[in-house]
């Protein structure tokens, strides 16, 4: 889930995109001029910018311009907004270093769209995307997991390794990788704690009939099976 700082003068438009993407789930912050932007962005960095180009006092060009100057923030991703859809000055807001560029009126729909491409391509670490694998659907903003209408209860150890391994499907992760990429590294746990945690997601996962996509590969580790689909 990204940290999303938008700067937009139009309080209506700046509240529905705060809805929109928190129910994305993301963390969002509203700076209502530049001043308030670069405060904002001095206390900490976010992941994505949405940018208003008309904005009162200095414009968002100019934010634009001024940020891609400075070491700090020059790889901020940046989705410029404005009232105007000229060609040049989408130009002209693409040179200001805008990694995307959205004219009002838009659809929140485009807009969301929008920034999960950019954060795709600038910062995938940040992304939160629904995960599906066979009938197993995980979504890392609510921390649901489900298979077809079972919803499967699991502990945020089990969470967070189910979430592993579904983004890295059909690959054999060792123990000590599991530890590493699941637990965070500075960690001292012995390996059979993995052990533990996957009887334990494989019971949790039983309920829905899906305890064997966790399989054991011997002498290896643990691989999450992508089931084969028979058809007729
Ligand atoms: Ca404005």
């Amino acid at each position: 889930m990204g940290r999303i700082l938008i700067v937009e003068d139009e309080p209506a438009i700046a509240e529905l995109i705060t809805l929109n993407l928190r129910h994305d789930g993301h963390e969002v912050q509203v700076a209502g001029n530049s001043q308030a932007a670069q405060t904002a962005i001095d206390r900490a960095l976010p992941d994505l910018v949405v940018l208003d180009w008309m904005l009162p006092g200095e414009s968002g060009i100019q934010l634009a311009q001024r940020w891609r100057r400075d070491v700090r923030t020059r790889d901020l991703p940046i989705v410029m907004l404005t009232a105007r859809s000229d060609e040049r000055d989408v130009v002209q807001g693409l040179d200001a270093g805008a990694d995307d560029y959205l004219a009002k009126p838009f659809s929140t729909t485009e807009l969301l769209a929008r920034i999960r491409s950019v954060l795709r391509r600038r910062a995938p670490q940040v992304l939160d995307a629904m995960v599906q694998v066979g009938a197993l659907q995980l979504d890392p903003a609510t921390m649901r997991v489900s298979a077809g209408e079972h919803a499967v209860k699991l502990g945020p150890t089990e969470f967070r390794l189910l979430r592993f391994l579904m983004n890295h499907p059909e690959r054999v992760h060792s123990r000590a990788q599991l530890l590493d990429r699941v637990w965070g590294d500075h960690v001292f746990i012995e390996e059979r704690t993995v052990d533990v945690h996957v009887k334990r997601l494989r019971e949790a996962l039983s309920e829905a009939n899906c305890a064997g996509m966790v399989e054991t590969v011997r002498g290896a580790g643990y691989r999450l099976a992508r089931p084969v689909t028979t058809s007729a």
